[in-house]
């Protein structure tokens, strides 16, 4: 069976060495050692200088969304992973969609400002696929209207975009370290800031809002990571380059020979060093998705319809109608990517694709 994504794990006696100092330290949680040292390595990997890592890629979302959202109305992307949508609604903030670029996958950022009102307090934008939104367009309108960025960048794991941090760029911006996402501590996540006060109000709220044990700087939620997945972070990250290098391969196979002429593929944005998360295609028309989607399925090849249904069209959001991104939604399906994805395989992806698409 090939399914869209394999979890990368490395050799179990590098994983046993790193739970080994917990359990040496008989500490399992609450910031212990392999959690501030992953920190620190992903300080230096990342080039970043601030990070507070938590236990999944949604916690942080929603953190940023209480301290920065004011139970306001948020600007969104309609394409994205519902976690995007659902934490808006989850935090008493109103999600405002705004319809996508039909290439580039990102919010339409020309079409930002139509849809700010007084009661707009920030954007929740996706770096979709680890393609980065028009981060400079973005910012030039928050500045203008008063409002705060958060980027959802569950995807952008060493994403660089101008040679900085694609984690750089917003007021707060989030990843996932899922276990189907490139960097993983199984479950787990992080957020970034570059301003110091912003960094604290996240430290602390990731941690109850503690001050020490007795006191309290403010409102806080558990979204601690602890030690057992920080040991799975320590073991994977040296991996990084092979990891890279393997899914590029991968790419280039398909790059190199799927039919064209039926397929459109995503659009990177320019100055963007991209980091091969995943692998999108959009058909013509969803029946043309369907078939091929079948034919797979038949052969033991599971591919995802990342990303389906157009958040837009969830009930409890309340959308209107996002034509674009309804339409892309409809049409794309992510191919398997993974490290270890051989050719033999790829072969058949790709010939069963390209033989099924008329
Ligand atoms: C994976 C993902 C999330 C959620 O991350 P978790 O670590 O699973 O909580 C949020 N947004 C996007 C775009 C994602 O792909």
């Amino acid at each position: 069976m090939i399914n869209v994504t394999k979890s990368f794990l490395p050799p179990i006696e590098e994983y046993n060495k790193q739970v080994q100092r917990a359990w040496d330290n008989q500490w399992l949680t609450n910031r212990g050692e392999l959690v501030l040292e992953l920190e620190e390595k992903l300080k230096h990997y990342l080039k970043i200088s601030n990070i507070v890592v938590t236990t999944n890629g949604t916690i942080p979302l929603q953190i940023a969304l209480k301290l920065l959202g004011e139970q306001g109305d948020i600007i969104t992307t309609p394409f994205s992973y519902v976690a995007t949508t659902s934490v808006i609604v989850w935090e008493h903030c109103t999600p405002i969609f705004v319809d996508i670029h039909p290439e580039y996958l990102t919010i339409d950022e020309t079409k930002i400002e139509a849809a700010i009102t007084d009661r707009t307090t920030a954007i929740l934008a996706t770096h979709v696929f680890g393609n980065p939104c028009h981060v400079e367009a973005i910012e030039f309108i928050a500045k203008k209207h008063k409002l705060k960025v958060i980027y959802d960048a569950a995807h952008c794991f060493g994403v660089t975009y101008k040679n900085k941090s694609l984690f750089d760029y917003g007021d707060v911006s989030t990843c996932s370290f899922h276990a189907t996402k490139l960097f993983h501590t199984g479950e787990g996540g992080a957020m970034f800031t570059n301003d110091s006060d912003l960094q604290h109000q996240l430290f602390y709220s990731h941690n109850f809002g503690h001050n020490g044990p007795l006191t309290f700087h403010g409102l806080g939620i558990n979204g601690k990571i602890s030690e057992l997945q920080a040991a799975m972070g320590l073991a994977v990250l040296p991996y990084m380059k092979t990891i890279l290098s393997d899914r590029k391969k991968v790419i280039d196979y398909y790059d190199a020979n799927l039919d064209f002429s039926k397929l459109q593929s995503l659009k990177i944005r320019e100055n963007t060093n991209w980091n091969y998360s995943y692998y999108p295609v959009i058909f013509e028309n969803e029946k043309q998705l369907l078939k091929v989607e079948k034919e797979l399925n038949d052969h033991q090849i599971f591919p995802r319809r990342y990303f389906y249904p157009s958040l837009n069209t969830i009930d409890y959001a309340n959308g209107v109608a996002m034509p674009i991104s309804e339409s892309i939604a409809s049409r794309i399906m992510c191919l398997p990517l993974y490290i270890g994805l051989c050719e033999n395989n790829l072969d058949r992806i790709v010939t069963l694709i390209n033989n099924n698409i008329c």
